[in-house]
């Protein structure tokens, strides 16, 4: 190796080693394939978030709407291990599947992966570092942050809010779409 490529490459690796592994994570964001929902049900529902007000708790339409964030330890969808589907707060789609549920550890709801199409994600720059936001695709409500020490198969951590999502038990019927 000549050495200008040398020291290029030892800058390289000093510069990643600083940044946290999330910063790759828009790219190379792995969904869950399960549910078939017709595409016409993820089309976006453009409405301003003042719409949902009163449709969600106060506390549910800040996270939602206001990317505001549960304390941790707060939601008792942390402990639910039924199987079953947990659909956005605020307009009922399905976003993630009991199947990809694990115990993070951390105090919020985390799945391994969503279903593939019913998240957008961004990336937000309110922390110090760059972090993967992710929001339902039909309604535009915030639902929390991807990482990227979560377990295989998608080495993922979809950390959610509790109160962003409704836990419908395997056995119950789905809302119905609303909005
Ligand atoms: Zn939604």
């Amino acid at each position: 190796m000549r050495r200008r490529n040398f020291i290029t490459a030892l800058l390289g690796g000093a510069v990643m080693a600083h940044f946290p592994a999330t910063w790759a994570s828009t790219r190379d964001v792995r969904y869950f394939h399960d549910m078939a929902v017709p595409g016409d049900q993820r089309d976006s529902l453009a409405r301003e978030a003042g719409w949902w007000r009163g449709k969600v708790s106060e506390d549910a339409w800040r996270i939602l709407f206001e990317e505001a964030t549960e304390p941790a330890g707060s939601s008792p969808l942390n402990g639910e291990d039924r199987k079953g589907t947990f659909v956005c707060a605020a307009c009922y789609l399905p976003l993630f599947s009991s199947d990809t549920k694990y115990e993070s550890g951390t105090g919020w709801p985390s799945f391994w992966a969503a279903y593939e199409k019913h998240m957008d994600t961004k990336t937000d720059y309110k922390a110090f570092w760059p972090r993967t936001e992710y929001h339902c695709v039909r309604c535009g409500g915030h639902q929390g942050h991807i990482f990227d020490d979560g377990p295989d198969p998608t080495g993922k951590r979809w950390c959610n809010n509790g109160l962003a999502l409704r836990f419908v038990p395997e056995g119950e019927a789905l809302p119905a779409l609303r909005g």
